[in-house]
């Protein structure tokens, strides 16, 4: 697990995290209106969410970096 945190004071349900992860990690709340951490252990780490979201909204931890799955 890398991602740790979606703030959700911060975040204002712009859905661009949620395009941005490569992987299943995060969806989007359409009651709430918000990202919501989905499947964590699925996070490799790559920070898109992180630098994409305009809010700064979201934590990624680069201390728990799960390896990354190979090429196919
Ligand atoms: S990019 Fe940020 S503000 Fe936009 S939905 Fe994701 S967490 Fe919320
Ligand atoms: S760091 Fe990458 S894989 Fe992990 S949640 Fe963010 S966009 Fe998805």
């Amino acid at each position: 697990m890398a991602i740790e945190l979606i703030d959700k004071d911060k975040c204002t349900g712009c859905r661009t995290c949620v395009d941005a992860c490569p992987m299943d990690v995060i969806r989007f709340d359409e009651d709430e209106q918000k990202a919501v951490i989905t499947y964590p252990k699925e996070c490799i780490c790559c920070y898109n969410c992180e630098q994409d979201c305009p809010e700064n909204a979201i934590y990624v931890d680069p201390k728990r970096v799960n390896p990354i799955p190979p090429a196919w």
